[in-house]
């Protein structure tokens, strides 16, 4: 019965990693893989995620199921971090779920179990943004989001699009930190998306992956605060893998903002429906240990300096990265004020191939590069290497 099955197409970011790894040149520069990476390429654990690690080992004393909703003190905690006081918390409903994809999965069933039946996703997204979707039974639909040559956001474009959605279409938004290609709405913007999807009567589903990485903890959520406060319904996607540097340990929650705590109570027991369907209940360890730091104040705030330790890093490589380029290519000035870890380079795939085969530059094909993955000494090289192209 398996020959009825056609093999699938790897992964290209995992087979991106494989050829990396097998390149013997000593100066070879991965800006492939989608992790943070410090000074000495390393991805390293929090301090506070190892403190809290060795608390956990000393204090818990069973592993007896949690439940399909997780950890409710973990899921309490880690509002208060993205959406704070801007909303009344019995009209919310939180679910811990296996990282951020786990969260968009649980959303994009929710949404389908609620008898949705189209999400508008900016072009280009998140690869995986589409095929999650998709996989829930939900028709995706492209709105514009960035011109790549000129390395703007198209937000006109892409608001006449959102005019053109149908009530009860979902879409799908970046907190911040846009994976792809970096590219920042301003404040002002996120006040007129909010007014288009509240006026529409859509969905906004929102994507918050890299809180901390684009201009600290709470400004990263001031779009999204916002958003809240201005459209009735709202569901906020987290990712903890890399704000808490837990990328395996599969940490993340889905929210939603609803008009009445009837109404969150309602959407609560159907994501635990739906949980209990698919995984039955989130891994605990990444939980516990964000729960542990959020609960105390010293764990905290050493956690917080250590992001805007990496926020800062990146910061800087992209001010050297933009400085550099910008003589030859213009447009990538802009790579200064975008924000995250990628950037999105105008490049043929071509020269893709070049930088990899002939300098041992990695990148998917796209032209994605993490910045993160740069050192403060190759950016000097790979600057020049990108001029000669
Ligand atoms: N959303 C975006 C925009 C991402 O870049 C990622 C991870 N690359 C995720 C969600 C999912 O993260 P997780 O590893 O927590 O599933």
């Amino acid at each position: 019965m398996f020959d009825a099955l056609t093999r699938q197409p790897d992964d290209p970011l995992l087979a991106l990693i494989g050829l990396y790894r097998k390149d013997e040149r000593p100066g070879k520069v991965d800006l492939g893989v989608g992790v943070y990476r410090d000074e000495t390429g390393h991805t390293p654990i929090f301090r506070a995620v190892k403190e809290a690690e060795k608390r956990l080992h000393e204090t818990q004393d069973s592993k007896a199921y949690v439940g399909p909703e997780g950890d409710l003190v973990f899921v309490d905690r880690l509002w208060t971090l993205v959406g704070g006081d801007t909303i009344n918390r019995s009209h919310l409903a939180g679910v811990q779920t296996p990282g951020g994809s786990g969260a968009l999965r649980l959303a994009a069933d929710l949404i389908r179990q609620m008898g949705g039946k189209r999400i508008w996703i900016g072009l280009p997204s998140w690869m995986n943004h589409a095929s999650i979707f998709k996989a829930a039974g939900l028709e995706t639909a492209g709105y514009p989001f960035f011109d790549v040559p000129s390395q703007t956001v198209l937000f006109d474009t892409m608001m006449s699009a959102l005019q053109g959605a149908s009530a009860g279409d979902a879409v799908l938004l970046h907190a911040g930190c846009h994976n792809p290609t970096g590219g920042v709405i301003s404040e002002a913007q996120w006040l007129e998306i909010a007014a288009v999807v509240a006026e529409r009567g859509l969905l906004p589903l929102v994507d918050l992956a890299y809180q901390g990485f684009g201009r600290g903890l709470e400004e990263d959520v001031v779009g999204l605060r916002h958003l809240i406060g201005i459209v009735p319904e709202t569901l906020i996607a987290v990712s903890c893998s890399k704000s808490f540097g837990l990328y395996r340990e599969r940490t993340g929650a889905i929210f939603a903002v609803t008009t009445s705590s009837s109404s969150a109570d309602t959407v609560r027991s159907n994501l635990a429906g739906l949980a209990r369907t698919s995984y039955s209940m989130p891994p605990d360890h990444g939980a516990a240990i964000v729960r542990t730091i959020l609960s105390d104040a010293d764990l905290a705030r050493d956690w917080k300096e250590e992001l805007e330790t990496m926020r800062l890093r990146i910061s800087g490589i992209r001010q050297s990265l933009a400085e550099g380029l910008r003589d030859r290519w213009q447009a990538l000035g802009a790579i200064a004020a975008q924000e995250g870890m990628f950037s999105l380079l105008p490049l043929a795939e071509a020269d893709v191939m070049r930088l990899r085969n002939e300098h041992g530059i990695y990148m998917p094909g796209s032209g994605r590069i993490n910045i993160a993955g740069l050192k403060t000494a190759e950016v000097g090289d790979v600057i020049d290497k990108l001029k000669n192209l």
